[in-house]
C-alpha cells in the first residue's frame, strides 16, 4: 500500500489520491475525513473577531453542510524537492524550477526540502453552486461557496498534518504553506508549480489565467525543516513582521500542535 511515509522515505514524486465512496477501488489512505473547516469557513462570510455569524446564516450553514458533505471528493497530488538555494526573493528547487517572492524565500530559509501539492474536493460542488445560481437561490449559492472553500482548507490542513506527523518522527517539522496568487507569490507562477506534480491524478486543470478547474483546488508548498527550539510556523512567519495589517491572509501566532 502506497502511503505519505514511503513517499518520503524514497523521496520521489507520488501521487496520492483519495477515492470517492462510490468508487470500487480501495482507498490508498483513510486519514481524510470528509468535512468544512467551519472557522474558515465563517469568516469567508463576514465573521470578525470571534463573533458569530447571525442565526439565519448559521441556519442555512447547517443545511448546505448536509447537503454539500457528500459531493466532496477530495484527490491530493504531491511531490517532495530539494530546496538548492534561497536568497533575497527567491527560491530555487534542485530540479531548476525557481519561485518568487519575499515572504515565501523569508519563511523557508532554513528549510532543505518541500512539499509541492495540488489539492481539490473535486468539481461537483462547483457544479452545485451554478445550479444555485440559475435557480436563483442566491444566498444558498453565497454560503455554498463559502463551504467549498472551507472544504478545500480542511483536505489541505488534514493532509498537511499527515505529513507533519509522519516527519516528526524524523525529528522534523513543517513550516507554512504558500500559495500561488496570494501574500506576494505571483499567480503566473501556478505554470512552473504545475509543471512539477501530475495535475491529471490530482484531477485539475490550469487555466489560461491561471486559476484552477475545479475552483475548489489548492496549489501550494511548505518547508521541510529540521525541528528546532521553537516552531518555525512562529519563527518563520513572515505575517509578524509585515505593515499590510488589512491583509485577509494574514497569519497570527500561530500556536498549532503537530
Ligand atoms: S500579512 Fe498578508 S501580505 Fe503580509 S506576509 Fe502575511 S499574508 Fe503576506
Amino acid at each position: 500500500m502506497n502511503s505519505i511515509t514511503q513517499t518520503l522515505q524514497t523521496n520521489t514524486i507520488e501521487n496520492l489520491f483519495f477515492p470517492s465512496p462510490t468508487e470500487e477501488a480501495p482507498p490508498l489512505t483513510t486519514y481524510y475525513n470528509p468535512g468544512f473547516n467551519i472557522d474558515f469557513t465563517e469568516r469567508l462570510l463576514g465573521k470578525k473577531n470571534g463573533n458569530k455569524v447571525p442565526r439565519s446564516t448559521q441556519t442555512r450553514l447547517d443545511t448546505m453542510q448536509k447537503r454539500l458533505t457528500p459531493l466532496i471528493h477530495p484527490r491530493v497530488s504531491f511531490g517532495i524537492y530539494e530546496i538548492s538555494k534561497i536568497e533575497k526573493g527567491i527560491v530555487s528547487l534542485a530540479h531548476h524550477t525557481i519561485f518568487h517572492s519575499h515572504k515565501m524565500a523569508y519563511s523557508l530559509k532554513g528549510a532543505k526540502r518541500a512539499v509541492i501539492f495540488i489539492a481539490t474536493i473535486g468539481r461537483q460542488i462547483d457544479a452545485e453552486i451554478n445550479n444555485l445560481m440559475r435557480k436563483g437561490e442566491l444566498a444558498n449559492a453565497y454560503v455554498a461557496d463559502a463551504l467549498g472553500s472551507g472544504a478545500v482548507e480542511r483536505l489541505v490542513e488534514q493532509f498537511q498534518k499527515e505529513v507533519a506527523a509522519e516527519l516528526f518522527n524524523e525529528d522534523q517539522e513543517v513550516g507554512l504553506r504558500f500559495s500561488p496568487g496570494y501574500c506576494d507569490w505571483p499567480i503566473t507562477e501556478q505554470t512552473a508549480l504545475f509543471s512539477l506534480l501530475d495535475s491529471k491524478t490530482a484531477g485539475v486543470k490550469l487555466g489560461k489565467t491561471c486559476l484552477m478547474d475545479p475552483r475548489k483546488s489548492v496549489s501550494a508548498i511548505f518547508g521541510i525543516y529540521d525541528q528546532g527550539k521553537m516552531r518555525v510556523k512562529h519563527s518563520k512567519n513572515p505575517c509578524m513582521r509585515c505593515a499590510k495589517k488589512d491583509c485577509i491572509a494574514r497569519r497570527t501566532a500561530v500556536a498549532e500542535e503537530i
